[in-house]
C-alpha cells in the first residue's frame, strides 16, 4: 500500500547522450547568458579550455582551480574571476570538485550553472554545497544552489580511470542505498534507486574489463544521474554521517571512502530496513551487506580503510564523531556498534 509521501521534485533540465557536450552553446543562449565562466580543475584545464574554444565569443574565460571539499579561498579567487572576465553564467566541466565550486558561485551571486558532468558523484543535481574553511566542512541546502542545466555525456567518462570509476559508482549507489530506507522516501525515489544501482551494477561489470565501452559508459551515467537525484530528494543516514566523519575529520578520500563503507553501513541497517532493502538483496545476493562487499571486490575496489592511511587508533575517535548529532537512521545508532563498523571496514573484513 502506498502511504502519504511529500516530494519535493528539483526542477532540472537534463540533456543525455553521446556527443551532447556540443549543446553547451545552445543551452547558454537559452538561458540568456552571453559569457560563460568555464570552470575545471588542474587536471582537466584542456578539457576546459577546448570548450571554450568551442564556445568562441560565448567564453568569458577558464578557470581551471577547482579543489577537492570546496575550500572558500578557492571560491573567493573564483568570484574575483567571474568579475573580471565579465561573465553572466558559469559552466562546469567535471566531478564533484568542479561542481561544487560552480554551485559555490552561484550560492554567492545566483548566476545560472550548466553542469557537464564527468564522474558518477552525483553532485550536478542536487541542491546542497560542502564547502571547507579553516579545516571546518560545512553543508548547505538553498534553491540557487541546484544547477539549472546538466549535460551527461558520456563520451567524456571514457577515460575515467578504471579505479575512479569504479569508486565513484559506488559513491552513487551509496546515495541510492541510503534513499532507499530513508524516512522522507517516496515511491518515485525509491524506484529511482533501485533503478540507479541496477544500472551501476550492471555497467560497472563491464567497465572494469572494457572501460572505453561507450553503452556501459552511458549505463553508467544515467544511474548516476538517478543516484543523484535521490540524493537530493531525502535524506541520508549513517552512511553518509560516517563517510563526512571520516573525510572532514580524518581528510581520508570522498569516493573511496563511500566504497568501503557502504557494505557496512547496508549491513548495520539489513535488519531494520529489511523489506526496503530487499529489491538490493535481489540484485547483490545473499545478506546485503555480504553482497555488496563481494560486488566490490569482483571490481578490484579498496576493501579497508587501514589502506587510506587511517590509523587504527583513531577509530574510537571516529566513532565518537560519528554518533554524535546522528542523522535519523532506520536502526538506531550505538556507539559500541558503530565501533565494531569501523574496526570491520578499517581491517577489510567481509560484514557478517
Ligand atoms: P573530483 O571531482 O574531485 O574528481 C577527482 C579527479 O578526477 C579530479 O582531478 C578530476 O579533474 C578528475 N576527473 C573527473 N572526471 C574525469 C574524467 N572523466 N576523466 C579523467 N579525469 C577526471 O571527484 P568526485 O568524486 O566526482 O567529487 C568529490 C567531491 O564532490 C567531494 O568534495 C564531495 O564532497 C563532493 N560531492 C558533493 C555532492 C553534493 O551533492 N553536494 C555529491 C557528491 C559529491
Amino acid at each position: 500500500m502506498i502511504t502519504s509521501f511529500t516530494y519535493d521534485i528539483n526542477p532540472s533540465r537534463i540533456l543525455f547522450g553521446p556527443g551532447t557536450l556540443s549543446c553547451v552553446g545552445d543551452e547558454l543562449n537559452r538561458l540568456g547568458a552571453n559569457r560563460a565562466l568555464i570552470l575545471s580543475t588542474p587536471s582537466q584545464r584542456a578539457d576546459a579550455q577546448k570548450l571554450a574554444e568551442q564556445l568562441g565569443p560565448l567564453a568569458a574565460g577558464v578557470f581551471a582551480e577547482a579543489a577537492m571539499h570546496t575550500p572558500v579561498s578557492v571560491t573567493t579567487k573564483a568570484m574575483a574571476a567571474f568579475e573580471a572576465s565579465g561573465a553572466d553564467c558559469v559552466v562546469a566541466l567535471g566531478g564533484g570538485s568542479t561542481i561544487g565550486l560552480g554551485k559555490a558561485i552561484a550560492y554567492r551571486n545566483d548566476t545560472p550553472q550548466i553542469v557537464v558532468a564527468t564522474t558518477y558523484a552525483g553532485s550536478e543535481v542536487t541542491p546542497i554545497l560542502g564547502q571547507t574553511e579553516d579545516g571546518v566542512k560545512t553543508t548547505v541546502r538553498h534553491p540557487r544552489i541546484l544547477p539549472e542545466v546538466v549535460i551527461y555525456d558520456p563520451n567524456l567518462t571514457l577515460e575515467l580511470p578504471v579505479a575512479m570509476s569504479v569508486t565513484s559508482g559506488l559513491n552513487a549507489m551509496a546515495h541510492a542505498v541510503e534513499a532507499l530506507y530513508a524516512k522522507d522516501r517516496n515511491p518515485i525515489s525509491s524506484m529511482m534507486a533501485v533503478e540507479g544501482i541496477r544500472a551501476l551494477r550492471d555497467a560497472l561489470r563491464v567497465i572494469v574489463t572494457t572501460p572505453a565501452d561507450i553503452a556501459a559508459r552511458s549505463d553508467a551515467l544515467y544511474g548516476s544521474w538517478l543516484c543523484g537525484s535521490v540524493l537530493g530528494a531525502v535524506g541520508m543516514a549513517l552512511h553518509h554521517k560516517l563517510c563526512h566523519t571520516l573525510g572532514g575529520s580524518f581528510d581520508l578520500p570522498h569516493a573511496e571512502t563511500h566504497a568501503i563503507v557502504l557494505p557496512h553501513s547496508a549491513a548495520y541497517n539489513a535488519r531494520a530496513a529489511a523489506d526496503t532493502l530487499q529489491p538490493l538483496v535481489d540484485l547483490f545476493g545473499g545478506s546485503i551487506g555480504g553482497g555488496l562487499y563481494d560486488f566490490a571486490q569482483s571490481l578490484g575496489a579498496p576493501l579497508a580503510l587501514k589502506d587510506l592511511g587511517l590509523k587504527e587508533a583513531q577509530l574510537d575517535l571516529a566513532a565518537d564523531l560519528a554518533v554524535e548529532n546522528p542523522y535519523w537512521n532506520p536502526r538506531p545508532v550505538e556507539r559500541d556498534a558503530v565501533r565494531s563498523l569501523l574496526q570491520r571496514a578499517w581491517d577489510g573484513a567481509r560484514p557478517e
